[in-house]
């Protein structure tokens, strides 16, 4: 049985900063989707007796250990080494390893020199794993009583590695069921109200919640022996919390879809399709990024029809009609700027609706009476439908982008749903 287990991340560029761990982020939420408590998570330069003391103490304590990167050709590649030295064993050269590295440089018109050969290496008692989309293997072994795997640092070598030999080989000893609803137009102390005692820490499922950017995250979590009572229990509190926030939620994702924007965007898109319905974008502030979010899920062709990315004045005024006196009297960060936007938009673009998007990203461009962060959203629809909001959004340049992102479509989401659209975080009274 796995019932706990330890990462591993190597490498100097982590200790020093330089790359963020990301494979220990990945592999930590694939365990615990699986079932297995991840208690530790450690991270080591490329130094052998930091390595070997890591993994004989992880090794001692723990019932499965994943490490992560050190397995390439070079002298800073010491988990192969550090494995031998925790497992009392000695490096091998495994010959089937040599003729598999062999053929894959020679296919890559690459030397097969001792450097590379190195990768062919491994303690007697370990397994090489195989590596699909590069040249060193991983390894597995059990140290004490510890299985241990051995994974590739580049993630698009270490992810399918894992998929392919690693899952099959893990035996949770119970079943952990995730599910992730996203709230928005609803502030969050009134969200934490509302479903105050489905949020017991002592209940099962476990529910509970965080805010950023403008969207809350109500996190479900079964953990338990039964995986159809699971799923029993999740999907009654998920219509309870759906009964108790109304149209507030906009989403729903398992594991793994872990960004907010983007189960936004793909409900967005599904709501047009569903309808037949396509989308047109006229986007300053922004430069894009609404149609960016929304053309990471395939198939957004469908709902998608263009945007116009309009900086200057004369874009707004040629490409999509806004009247010049319009844009003198008001500034192109206005109201009526953002409503001929989104009309001129929804002209020059056949589509049934159109967001428009003007503001003041930042850091430059502050007026006395438009300060930083200042957006008006402007979203343009069937029957004369014309909604404008009104933004003071905080933070960096980033963060401004990234907010007006989020609310633009939660401003569609709701429109699409037929219902009015609550107060959105910083939105200004009108
Ligand atoms: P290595 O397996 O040590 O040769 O690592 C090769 C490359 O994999 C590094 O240069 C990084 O680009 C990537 N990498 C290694 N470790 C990690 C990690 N923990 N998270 C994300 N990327 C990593
Ligand atoms: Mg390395």
């Amino acid at each position: 049985m796995h019932t706990t287990a330890a990462i591993l991340s190597t490498g100097d560029e982590l200790v020093l900063g330089q790359l963020l761990d990301t494979n220990a982020r990945w592999i930590a939420e694939q365990l615990t989707t699986l079932g297995i408590r991840v208690v530790q998570v450690a991270v080591v330069g490329d130094d052998l007796n930091d390595l070997t003391a890591a993994i004989a103490r992880l090794a001692s304590t723990h019932d499965l250990l994943i490490t992560t990167g050190g397995l390439g050709p070079t002298a800073g590649d010491l988990t192969r080494e550090a494995l031998a030295q925790a497992s009392s064993d000695h490096l091998i050269v495994d010959q089937e390893q040599v003729n598999i590295l062999s053929t894959k440089l020679r296919n890559r018109g690459r030397n097969v020199n001792d450097q590379q050969l190195r990768q062919a290496l491994r303690p007697t008692h370990a397994t090489p794993l195989p590596n699909a989309h590069g040249t060193a293997p991983g390894l597995c072994l059990r140290i004490r009583n510890c299985d241990t795997f051995s994974l590739p640092g580049p993630p698009g070598e270490l992810q399918p590695m894992w998929l392919a030999s690693v899952i099959p080989t893990l035996h949770p000893d119970r079943k952990v069921l995730t599910r992730l609803l996203y709230a928005l137009g609803i502030p969050e102390a009134t969200c934490a109200e509302r479903l105050k005692d489905l949020t017991a820490r002592a209940r099962t499922p476990l529910i509970g919640m965080t805010a950023s950017g403008g969207i809350i995250t109500i996190r479900m979590r079964y953990e338990g022996s039964d995986a159809a009572e699971g799923q029993a229990l999740l999907d009654r509190d998920e219509a309870d919390i759906c009964t108790r926030l109304g149209t507030n939620i906009c989403a729903t994702a398992t594991a793994g879809q872990t960004h907010s924007d983007q189960a936004l965007a793909s409900v967005v898109l599904n709501q047009l399709t569903h309808r037949g319905e396509m989308l047109a974008l006229a986007e300053s502030c922004t430069g894009g990024m609404v149609a960016e979010v929304l053309t990471r899920t395939p198939g957004s062709s469908a709902a998608l029809a263009g945007g116009v990315v309009c900086y200057t004045n004369a874009v707004k005024t040629t490409l999509l009609g806004v009247n010049a006196e319009t844009l003198a009297n008001n500034g192109a960060v206005s109201e009526p700027v953002a409503s001929a936007m989104a009309l001129g938009a929804r002209r020059v673009i056949p589509a049934d609706w159109s967001i428009a998007i003007t503001g003041i990203a930042g850091p430059d461009g502050a007026t006395a009476t438009k300060p930083l962060g200042t957006v008006w959203i402007a979203l343009a629809g069937p029957n004369a439908y014309l909604q404008t909001r009104h933004f003071h959004f905080p933070g960096t340049r980033h963060d401004v982008r990234t907010r007006s992102t989020l609310s633009a479509l939660a401003m569609l989401h709701f429109a699409l749903k037929g219902a009015p659209i609550p107060k959105l975080l910083w939105q200004q009274d009108a």
